[in-house]
């Protein structure tokens, strides 16, 4: 259904871009989820439409997910201005963000002004959504350190906001500690944006608190993009990246599409792993097959 798919993008290209797209990523257990229905049902009381697209690189890998095995934000995903949309689950990961740059401008088009794109923070992921967003949350607990949490250091590159959650009841200091903490980690990064230097907020996803400055402060950041033609440029650079990307999924399926192709490949990672070949060598003979493909017009 490639083309089919493509022509409808096509037509629906015109009608595509007015969404604040907004990207959430944090481990499993964070509040993702609860997070995103309060806001969610908070956007929709504001007169707003939301989306909600999930990214969950475990479907890719196990064909279960993380994100999709509970019953997630019942109330957001039965109400009539909301959208609620589970990960994707087959196909390599490349494919499922590839799934979730054309569901961002389907739900554009059909009117959803506010699309959150919700990632598991495990992997390859939130560096990929992140590319697909222009405001990308960062969600951590209180107390335990980057290692703890699994975070990369190039998490926090990405981040325009993090937010420590669950500080409500006994955690409430130490949210405020971990707050604390991170604003000194940020300090020493050079912001994406001159412009704009990432908060760190305290928040409770269950009780409601602080979602208001968390809105607030995606309102703000979102008034800094546009001035100065920032926003333009995030979005070309959006396009940019998403453009790359096909041209890397293209060139993979036509590797792995074609019978013949597939086998010699196969052929070819054999020779490597058994030591006849030089991966430099049987690299260059992969690509050559893509040159015969294209020239043999087949
Ligand atoms: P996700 O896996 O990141 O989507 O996390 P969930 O939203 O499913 O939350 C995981 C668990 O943490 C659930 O039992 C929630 O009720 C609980 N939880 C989520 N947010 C908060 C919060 O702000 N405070 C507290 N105390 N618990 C929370």
């Amino acid at each position: 259904h490639r083309d089919q798919a493509h022509s409808v993008l096509r037509a629906l290209l015109p009608h595509t871009g007015g969404s604040w797209r907004i990207g959430v990523t944090g481990l499993p257990g964070v509040g993702k989820s609860t997070t995103i229905e309060s806001l969610g049902i908070k956007l929709i009381d504001d007169g707003h439409r939301v989306a909600v697209l999930a990214v969950d690189p475990t479907s890719s890998v196990s064909g279960g997910s993380i994100l999709g095995d509970k019953t997630r934000m019942t109330e957001l995903s039965t109400h009539a201005n909301a959208y609620v949309r589970p990960s994707p689950t087959s196909g390599a990961l490349g494919g499922v963000t590839h799934a979730t740059r054309e569901a961002i401008l389907v739900c554009e088009a059909a009117g959803f002004d506010i699309v959150l794109v919700e990632t598991v923070g495990v992997g390859q992921s939130e560096i990929t959504v992140a590319s697909m967003v222009d405001f990308f949350l960062v969600m951590l607990l209180p107390g335990a350190g980057d290692e703890l949490q699994g975070l990369k250091k190039g998490v926090l590159e990405i981040a325009d906001m993090i937010a420590i959650n669950k500080a409500d009841g006994d955690n409430a200091p130490k949210a405020a500690a971990t707050a604390a903490d991170y604003r000194a980690a940020l300090n020493i990064l050079t912001p994406k944006v001159p412009e704009w230097s990432p908060p760190v907020i305290t928040l409770s996803g269950l009780t409601g608190e602080g979602l208001d400055t968390l809105w607030e402060k995606i309102t703000e950041h979102r008034n800094t993009l546009e001035k100065d033609d920032y926003f333009k440029k995030l979005r070309s650079e959006q396009a940019i990246t998403w453009m790359r990307d096909l041209v890397q999924n293209e060139i993979n399926r036509m590797l792995r599409g074609d019978e013949k192709i597939a086998r010699k490949i196969s052929e070819i990672e054999a020779a490597v792993q058994n030591e006849n070949k030089t991966p430099m060598g049987a690299a260059k003979e992969i690509i050559q097959l893509l040159n015969f493909k294209s020239t043999s017009g087949s």
